[in-house]
């Protein structure tokens, strides 16, 4: 399997800089940043060999320029995006041989229409999901309906449970914090809560989490359990029953949260 390290960027994104023990080179997901990229390569004396885009904003693209002006390197990411810099336009169904294993594409909108995963089906599995799956919540839909982000959580669900789930951002602490008030009675989130503290007291990443895990402490994974379709109905006012409003009212209520 990849060994998987963040590079942090900005105030809370992590570049994930994937590779295989022994391997002198590295790939990265969704380089906002290209100046930390360069001293992590600097200082672990590696090679960058690769990039892969999940979507097309700034915070995930913005070091791409400066980084295959100096590596002669190809830009995987979606054949549908708005953004210029990529060079080996991907779709679902597609595959990226990274260090020859393969990395399956998927097309999951809603945050952006043009936003893809990387999913690596090894003993380990791991995805790369960049804005749409976080630890105990999702993106925020500024381009793509709940309809689209809900199929792309089903896709999610449908995932092997020790699958780990590498997303962009760490957000943990505040989305868990709206899990406990869509689910005050669900001991998982209370318990990740304690864990994600201690992890950012100590200034390490609350990531990867699990599919496994997310199924447990997820609203927006958890959009057919009873605690979660009646908080739903209680924030809107109204009787619920279609999964798509439960699942818009729940990402409506973060909004607002
Ligand atoms: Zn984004
Ligand atoms: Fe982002």
């Amino acid at each position: 399997m990849f060994t998987v390290t963040p590079i942090p960027a900005f105030n809370d994104n992590y570049i994930w800089a994937i590779t295989l023990p022994e391997q002198m080179s590295i790939a990265v997901v969704d380089p906002g940043d290209a100046k930390p990229v360069l001293i992590y390569l600097d200082e672990n004396e590696l090679e960058l060999s690769a990039i892969l885009i999940t979507h097309h904003h700034n915070d995930h693209t913005g070091g791409v320029g400066e980084l295959v002006d100096r590596f002669n390197i190809p830009v995987y990411g979606p054949a549908s995006s708005p953004f210029k810099g990529i060079t080996r336009p991907l779709k679902s169904g597609d595959t990226v041989n990274l260090f020859n294993y393969p990395l399956h594409v998927q097309e999951v909108p809603g945050h952006t229409l043009d936003h893809i995963s990387y999913f690596s089906e090894q003993e380990l599995p791991q995805i790369f999901c960049g804005d749409t799956l976080f630890l105990a919540g999702c993106g925020r839909l500024f381009e793509g309906t709940a309809k689209q982000m809900l199929e792309a959580m089903n896709y999610f669900n449908g995932l092997p449970d020790n699958t780990e789930v590498y997303c962009t951002h760490e957000y943990s602490l505040a989305n868990l914090a709206f899990a406990a008030a869509v689910e005050p009675n669900n001991e998982d989130i209370g318990s990740k809560i304690g864990n994600c503290e201690s992890l950012r007291q100590h200034d390490k990443p609350t990531l990867p989490s699990s599919i496994g895990q997310e199924k447990k402490i997820n609203p927006f994974m958890r959009t057919q359990h009873q605690d979660v379709i009646r908080a739903a109905q209680q924030f809107s006012g109204s009787q619920l029953i279609d999964e798509v409003e439960i699942f818009a009212a729940i990402r409506e209520w973060k909004n607002q949260f």
